[in-house]
């Protein structure tokens, strides 16, 4: 498989430290909000690598934490905790708002079929970790205490801008727009390890540590969560493209210092959901959530399928009419898929099975190119292939792609076999006027309607014109047809 490794800013063959086995890091969501559906987007392209790793035979375990602590407004390290914003904005603990949305989180998972990470782990269960990383670091001279604070030493580094797209001008923490400089950095680009002189007084969740009361910086969690479950050797490392820097550099920074080797061999990073007006936001504009989409009447499904029908790493712009056109091709081919009907006795073609997945599992294998996958989808349905094999196929691509197509073709098969039993059901147990001349009238008119149903529309305009030459006037409605004297 060729995955694109921000590390080396090269497309790479994914090769795992342990043959048929992968470590998978994701950063979890930080829980002070509902996810918008833009967090939504990283998640779901990562549960397609999650995925597409199992089908293609790999053992996975894939581990993902919860922020509930240390994030703070800025990446920069200033700002309030963003989760005592969330606290304070709803007049509630921490505790219950981490609880509250981490629950919802994990809902919208569901809703969007991406599936629960094999281990997931709040930052606040991990306070021991970090201390025993952060002593370890500051043994070894990469860490020092200024102000109270413990401050990672990025001098320290021969090299610490490693996702270098980013001139250190740009990036430095400090020189950023909007970020205070602290001054008791060292280095602009030093960053925060363990609080302990917060300005914010009333940050509610404390612990004890070797340097007093305090709490744990965000970067630092993702490094210990992940050594904590994954070993000192990660396989690959998700996150959206907002986290490479400063969250992942941090990581890197800290991690490699603390191991005193490499730590993790690949890295994914997602590209933006942006709406037209740029970046999606939790506080600007419409706050668009999985919950709005579904209120609006949106399938999460669709969500899912509007995703997948772009390159991770290419930004998408979120619009109604991009979801509305999304919403009519993912109907149109439900009901291509529901056209399929598997004849009695039909067997699986397990040669033109094999030639199909091929394809899919192609399209996949380039970088994870979930719009190839899809238009693998429109390339089994124009196979020559049986229906059965048609079916096969598509059951097959739908652990990975996770759209519902069959379910959702048989409930389309379903609901129009009804309508045309309903229908057939209305014909039979129509009530035929007693006049045989009335009777007449209303048999030709429910021959007509056959004849429409089955596209026959020569017969149909046959029937309609020789009742017009009796002096018959149909009107068709949206109840039926009706009839008058001319
Ligand atoms: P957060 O809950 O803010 O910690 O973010 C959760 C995940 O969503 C992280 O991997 C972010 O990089 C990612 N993310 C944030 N904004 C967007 C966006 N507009 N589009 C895609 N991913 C995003
Ligand atoms: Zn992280």
């Amino acid at each position: 498989m060729i995955l694109y490794n921000s590390l080396s800013h090269k497309r790479e063959e994914f090769i795992p430290n342990e043959p048929g086995k992968v470590s998978m890091y994701t950063c979890g969501p930080t829980v002070y909000h509902y996810a918008h559906i833009g967090n939504l987007r990283t998640y779901i392209m990562e549960d397609i690598l999650d995925r597409y790793l199992r089908y293609a035979g790999y053992e996975v375990k894939r581990v993902m934490n919860i922020t509930d602590v240390g994030h703070l407004s800025s990446d920069g390290d200033t700002g309030e905790d963003k989760m005592l914003k969330g606290a304070k904005r709803e007049k509630k603990t921490v505790m219950e708002i981490a609880r509250y949305y981490t629950d919802c989180f994990f809902a919208d998972c569901e809703k969007l079929h991406i599936r629960r990470p094999d281990v997931i782990e709040p930052a606040t269960n991990c306070i021991d970790e970090f201390i025993r990383v952060i002593e370890s670091l500051l043994e070894k001279g990469y860490a020092y205490e200024a102000g109270g604070n413990i401050y990672f030493d990025t001098s320290r580094l021969s090299e610490y801008y490693v996702f270098n797209d980013f001139t250190s001008e740009d990036l430095a923490v400090g020189v950023r727009e909007g970020v205070e400089e602290d001054g008791n950095k060292r280095n602009k680009a030093d960053f925060v390890l363990w609080f302990t002189k917060s300005k914010f007084e009333d940050q509610e969740l404390k612990w004890d540590s070797p340097w007093g009361v305090g709490y744990p910086g965000w970067h630092i969690e993702c490094s210990c969560i992940s050594m904590k479950h994954l070993g000192e050797r990660l396989d690959i490392h998700c996150g959206g493209i907002d986290n490479a820097f400063p969250h992942h550099t941090n990581e890197i920074a800290q991690s490699e210092a603390f191991l005193g080797h490499k730590w993790c061999n690949y890295w994914m990073h997602v590209l933006h959901l942006n709406t037209d007006s740029g970046k999606m936001s939790k506080s600007k504009g419409e706050f668009l959530t999985v919950s709005l989409l579904e209120s609006k009447g949106y399938d999460p499904v669709v969500y899912r399928f509007f995703c997948l029908q772009s390159h991770y790493r290419r930004s998408l712009v979120f619009s109604y009419e991009n979801l509305d056109n999304a919403t009519v091709a993912y109907n149109k081919l439900i009901a291509r898929i529901a056209a399929q009907k598997v004849r009695d006795g039909e067997q699986v073609d397990a040669t033109a099975l094999a030639e199909l997945k091929g394809k899919f599992a192609k399209a996949l294998d380039n970088d994870l190119n979930t719009s190839l996958a899809v238009t693998a989808i429109y390339d089994v349905l124009k196979s020559p292939a049986n229906a059965a094999t048609k079916r096969a196929a598509l059951a097959d691509f739908d652990t990975v792609l996770c759209l519902d197509l069959l379910q959702n073709a048989d409930a389309f098969a379903a609901a129009e076999a009804k309508k045309a039993e309903d229908a057939a059901r209305a014909v039979a147990e129509r009530v035929y006027s007693d006049d045989p001349a009335i009777r007449a009238i209303e048999e030709a008119i429910d021959a007509r309607a056959a004849a429409k149903k089955a596209k026959n529309y020569a017969e149909a305009d046959r029937i309609r014109a020789e009742l017009l030459e009796r002096g018959i006037v149909l009107t068709d409605t949206a109840q039926g047809t009706t009839w008058a004297k001319a």
